[in-house]
């Protein structure tokens, strides 16, 4: 398809980043130019629409940079999700494994209430460990969940089987 050879054309990898046997994918170039930037851009957004979504949350911190400009172009709010400690106001946390220790994520609780069908934006899906977060914390918010939606999926780290349970149908989109 069009959209995914001009994505994938702008996804720069690079070996052993940030350690030794992981091939990282930057989306730095990709940001770089309108053209793709914009395309992406429309993209999410119209994921947000086709869903039913009402709100979009990203995830720090590449999900800001393509959840903001999608939640405009879909005409919804944008919700960020924080690592802890980041947020002034009253939040909700959720704590989650990393490959070594845990990790906290947060959000303003006023910001997600009943009602809210929920977006989740993020740059890539690999272990699914922090989207799998997320979607906890948007439930206990009392919010409703419209899917996941990311430019890329690292399909052999099975991350979109980890939110299946949560999502109980709910789509997981890759781009
Ligand atoms: P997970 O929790 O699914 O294992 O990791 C996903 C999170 O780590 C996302 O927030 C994503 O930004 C980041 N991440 C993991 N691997 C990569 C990668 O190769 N490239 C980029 N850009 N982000 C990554």
């Amino acid at each position: 398809e069009a959209l995914q050879g001009l994505l994938l054309a702008r996804i720069r990898d690079v070996p052993d980043y940030p350690k030794p046997g992981v091939m990282f994918k930057d989306i730095t170039p990709l940001l770089a130019d309108p053209a793709a930037f914009e395309a992406l851009t429309d993209a999410l957004a119209e994921l947000c629409t086709r869903h039913g979504a009402t709100k979009v949350v990203g995830l720090e911190a590449r999900g800001f940079i393509l959840g903001a400009p999608a939640a405009i172009r879909a005409g919804l709010g944008f919700v960020p999700v924080r690592k802890a400690g980041k947020l002034p106001g009253a939040t909700l946390a959720q704590a989650y494994e990393l490959e070594y220790g845990t990790a906290e994520i947060e959000v303003h609780a006023e910001d997600l209430v009943p009602g809210d069908r929920v977006m989740v934006i993020d740059d890539v899906l690999a272990t699914g460990g922090t989207a799998e977060a997320s979607l906890q914390l948007i439930r206990r918010a009392g919010a409703e969940i419209a899917g996941v939606a990311v430019l890329m999926e690292l399909a052999f780290l099975n991350g979109r089987d980890r939110l299946t349970p949560t999502l109980a149908g709910g789509p997981v989109e890759a781009l």
